[in-house]
């Protein structure tokens, strides 16, 4: 079978990651052990991620004209991922994080969109082709809302299925949003989206079902260790995270998310899709670091084969009550 086409509308940031003993208060200077700059952003992390596990995958995303840019934009193509050539702004910066992170864990970031929030509508009309010859859509919302309405409008006109990461949480999803097929938040985005804390399963499968009601097609909220809760045709299954031994795990819900796209995009069922980013997010998450933690597919399938059948048969199916 052809690999699958993925197509990510989102965000390509560097990310400036400082460590220190201690945080600066306001007004202190304090000194840092050392600087990484790395290639960040939930659109850039989802499409290496769908490039690793094998898919096609273009990322319509803007850079500025900085070096950085550049930099971003080389290390996209080193891992496979294919990128529209005119989508540069001369004028800003590259998007950028800068994170400072204390020896306890305990971290303040600085979050500069720079070139993400230069992402029009246009941008995607100009590069409709490659999302209507895609299988899945992916989205996330580091970047102008109405640019990845438009991009959910034109996929959806033509039948290619959207798939929304609702991060950061937005305070209200705008409605034609809440429509995508597949609505992935994890535990405090669904939160935010409901309104309520939900600490327990059965209160996260009442907010899937709610969010199934206001119009996704399907909702997985992922839970951490505690795996993900998926609501799909009536039914809600909860899946258990495979148990791996975390070392860290910034960006496991990007490895989630472009599994999950992928074997959707390969025609899976969404329980199967749904198995598939739980291998992947769990690898990610027995790693250090964002992008270099993703997965490749072998080691998905090899995690999958070594518990074959112990997810499916723990997870529970509740129907409608
Ligand atoms: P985010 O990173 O977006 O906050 P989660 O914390 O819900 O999202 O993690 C996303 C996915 O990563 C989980 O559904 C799970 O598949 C995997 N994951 C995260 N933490 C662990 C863990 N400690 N053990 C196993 N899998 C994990």
């Amino acid at each position: 079978m052809a690999s699958p086409s993925i197509v990510v509308v989102g965000s390509i940031n560097l990310d400036v990651v400082v460590r220190c003993a201690a945080l600066p208060r306001p007004g202190q200077t304090v000194t840092g052990d050392n600087l990484h700059e790395v290639g960040g952003g939930k659109g850039a992390n989802q499409a290496v991620a769908a490039a690793r596990l094998g898919a096609r995958a273009t990322l319509i995303g803007r850079v500025g004209g900085d070096a950085a840019g550049r930099r971003l934009r080389d290390g996209l193509v080193a891992e496979g991922v294919a990128l529209p050539s005119e989508l540069i702004t001369p004028e800003v910066s590259s998007g950028t994080a800068i994170i400072a992170v204390e020896h306890s864990g305990e971290n303040h970031i600085l979050l500069i969109p720079g070139a993400n929030a230069c992402l029009t509508p246009a941008d995607v009309e100009r590069h409709a082709e490659h999302i209507r010859s895609a299988q899945v859509l992916l989205l996330q919302l580091e970047v102008p809302v109405a640019t990845v309405i438009a991009a959910a409008r034109l996929a959806r006109a033509v039948g290619v299925r959207v798939l929304l990461d609702p991060a950061p949480a937005p305070a209200h999803l705008d409605p034609a949003l809440s429509h995508v097929d597949l609505l992935s938040p994890n535990r405090s985005e669904a939160e935010a989206l409901v309104g309520r804390p939900l600490p327990t399963i059965a209160d996260i499968t009442d907010a899937a079902r709610e969010l199934v009601a206001r119009g996704a097609g399907a909702v997985v909220i992922t839970l951490g260790a505690d795996g993900a809760l998926l609501c799909a045709e009536g039914l809600a299954h909860h899946l258990p995270a495979f148990p791996i031994h975390a070392v860290d795990t910034t960006a496991a819900g990007d490895a989630f998310k472009a599994g999950l796209a992928m074997r959707w995009a390969e025609g899976a069922t969404l329980v199967e899709s749904v198995r598939f980013a739980l291998a992947a997010g769990a690898l990610a998450a027995s790693r250090p670091g964002a992008q270099p933690s993703l997965p490749r597919r072998d080691a998905v399938e090899a995690l999958l084969t070594t518990y074959a059948g112990a997810s499916i048969t723990a997870a529970t199916a509740r129907g409608t009550p």
